[in-house]
Order: structure tokens, then C-alpha cells, then sequence
């Protein structure tokens, strides 16, 4: 049975009446400092969460990895959280550690490594069902916290800005499918792919989504080109926003030392909510900063046209 954002509105308010700490979370997240600074063509906020420090600096190297218990397995989630299956394949979840004020996390039913090849049609049906949320998905080495279990995340569409900004923005028809359109923007501060697919036709999403990915270079020792991805309904059907990356974290990255910063971008960041655990952080993020960080994470004009280029 298709899901729908009411059944999900329900079962958040469930989950939250018998599970005091994600429930003090969310309440938290109410009173979380945010401002807004404002970029060429897309105004992006910034918004001082402490609780998030756990997510910001989690290690998710190899070693660390296998010496903790995957907390998207179902055997050691905690007996409070329930989920509600999706498609005989996930899980949907309330995410205990919220950023959105309504915040889900979709792990598979199994512990498999977090890649999206062959996932994107499944995304699509996923934001077309949860109708006002947008989708998800952080690359292994693009943010994701679980990168050995396959993930995706939702969280409610009107906290993100990149969409409003995509509404203005020109986009570069590259490639179709039927009535899928493959397109990229390359005017604003963020260089991204939109996939543009009718609702009841995900699989010529996925299509284009696969061209497209085959044209983008997979850095050594990596199983997948390092992306964020967004997918959110609209009113002709499903987006799916590709953010290509070339760096995991900015070079600022730290806690320690004049100008660094416990900054550790993904979808939310890109989303146009750059998420700050330290206070210091928040009040030195500025325009400039943001623009610097974005520069050095993801691909310039340039390399995105040399992408489009190479889509067959
Ligand atoms: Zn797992």
C-alpha cells in the first residue's frame, strides 16, 4: 500500500509519544538558533544545532565502522523504534537526531553497502508517496553516517531553499527519455544535474539517472561517483537533484586551530541548510565562507559541462 505524508504525520506522532529522547530532540530542535545569508540567485540559512555534533564528527573509516553495531540494522535498533515498510525492500524510520521538524530515515530491510546505482527508481516513487518531503540519499563518502548500510533520508520539503532557487534558475536541457528531461544548471553558487520525470515513469528517471552517472569519474578507491542527491515531487511529476562532489570535507575541517570549522557538508547542507554544532561556527559563516566551502566540494562550470558532455 502507497504511503501518504498523513499516515507519516501519525506515525512521527506516535513514535514521539513513547520515546522520550527523540522526542526531546525534536522539541529541541524549536528553540535552534538559524540565519540567513544570501548568495547569488539562492538564499541559504544556517542554522546551530549542538545535538548534531555526534553526526558532524562521526568517524566512518573502515575500522570504526566494523567495532560499532549498525544502528539501521533491525536487530539493534532500540525496541522503542517501530517502522513501517516500504516497497518489500525498506524501512521507514523517525530519524531520533533530527534536523527537519519532521525527519525520517529509510534504511533497506538488509545490511548492504550504501550505493545508489539502480536505487533512483525507487527514490522517486518514495517522494512522489511522501507527496510534501523531500528525499535524500548522501554518497558513502558524501555525509552518509551508516555508508555500510544502503539509506535513504526524508525531511519536510519547505525547510530547504535550493528548490525555490532551482525554480529561477536556467536549466540546460542535455538528454530525454519519453518525457524525462536530463538538465544541468551551471549559473548558481552550486552546480547540479535536475532529472525532471513524470510521476508514474521513474524508470525513465532511472535511465537517465544511470547515463548520466556513467559519465562521471569515480575517484580511486571509491564504488561510486561521490554525489548528494535530492528528490522531491513537483507539479508535473518527480525531481531528482544530482550535487556531483570532488571532496569529502573542506579543508577548515576541525575543532582545533585558528579557522577551522566542525562543518562536514551533505544533502541538507547542499539543501540550502548548512548545519553548524558549534556556535562559534554559525556566527563565522558567512557568504564568503560558504561560497569558499562550496568551491572546494563541489565541481566548478567547467567540470560540469565537461560531465554533460560525456553523457551518451
Ligand atoms: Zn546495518
Amino acid at each position: 500500500m502507497a504511503l501518504s505524508s498523513a499516515q507519516i504525520s501519525d506515525f512521527i506522532a506516535s513514535q514521539l509519544a513513547v520515546w522520550p529522547m527523540a522526542a526531546g530532540n525534536f522539541e529541541a530542535l524549536k528553540g535552534v538558533k538559524v540565519k540567513e545569508v544570501e548568495l547569488p540567485g539562492w538564499t541559504v540559512k544556517v542554522q546551530f544545532n549542538p545535538a548534531r555534533i555526534v553526526s558532524s564528527s562521526a568517524k566512518v573509516d573502515a575500522k570504526s565502522l566494523k567495532e560499532r553495531k549498525c544502528f539501521l540494522c533491525a536487530a539493534n535498533r532500540p525496541e522503542v523504534q517501530e517502522g513501517i515498510d516500504w516497497a518489500d525492500r525498506y524501512t521507514v524510520l523517525i530519524n531520533p537526531f533530527p534536523i527537519f521538524p519532521r525527519h525520517l530515515t529509510i534504511p533497506d530491510t538488509t545490511h548492504t553497502d550504501q550505493l545508489i546505482e539502480g536505487r533512483i527508481a525507487d527514490m522517486m516513487r518514495l517522494a512522489a508517496e511522501l507527496e510534501d518531503y523531500t528525499v535524500f540519499y548522501n554518497g558513502p563518502r558524501c555525509g552518509a553516517s551508516a555508508p555500510d548500510h544502503m539509506h535513504f533520508q526524508a525531511g519536510n520539503s519547505d525547510f530547504l531553499t535550493l528548490a525555490d532557487a532551482l525554480e529561477n534558475a536556467e536549466l540546460k536541457t542535455i538528454a530525454t527519455d519519453g518525457d524525462a528531461v536530463l538538465a544541468l544548471v551551471d549559473t548558481l553558487p552550486l552546480k547540479v544535474f535536475v532529472i525532471d520525470a513524470p510521476a508514474d515513469d521513474a524508470e525513465a528517471g532511472q535511465r537517465l539517472f544511470k547515463r548520466l552517472y556513467d559519465a562521471i569519474p569515480v575517484p580511486e578507491g571509491e564504488k561510486e561517483p561521490m554525489m548528494n542527491l535530492l528528490c522531491y515531487p513537483t507539479p508535473a511529476g518527480v525531481r531528482l537533484v544530482v550535487i556531483p562532489r570532488k571532496r569529502h570535507r573542506p579543508s577548515c575541517y576541525g575543532t582545533e586551530g585558528e579557522g577551522t570549522m566542525l562543518l562536514s557538508p551533505a544533502s541538507v547542507d547542499m539543501g540550502g541548510v548548512f548545519i553548524t554544532p558549534l556556535e562559534k561556527d554559525f556566527n563565522a559563516l558567512d557568504a564568503a565562507k560558504i561560497t569558499e566551502i562550496l568551491d572546494e566540494l563541489c565541481l566548478s562550470a567547467e567540470e560540469i559541462n565537461e560531465i554533460a558532455r560525456n553523457v551518451k
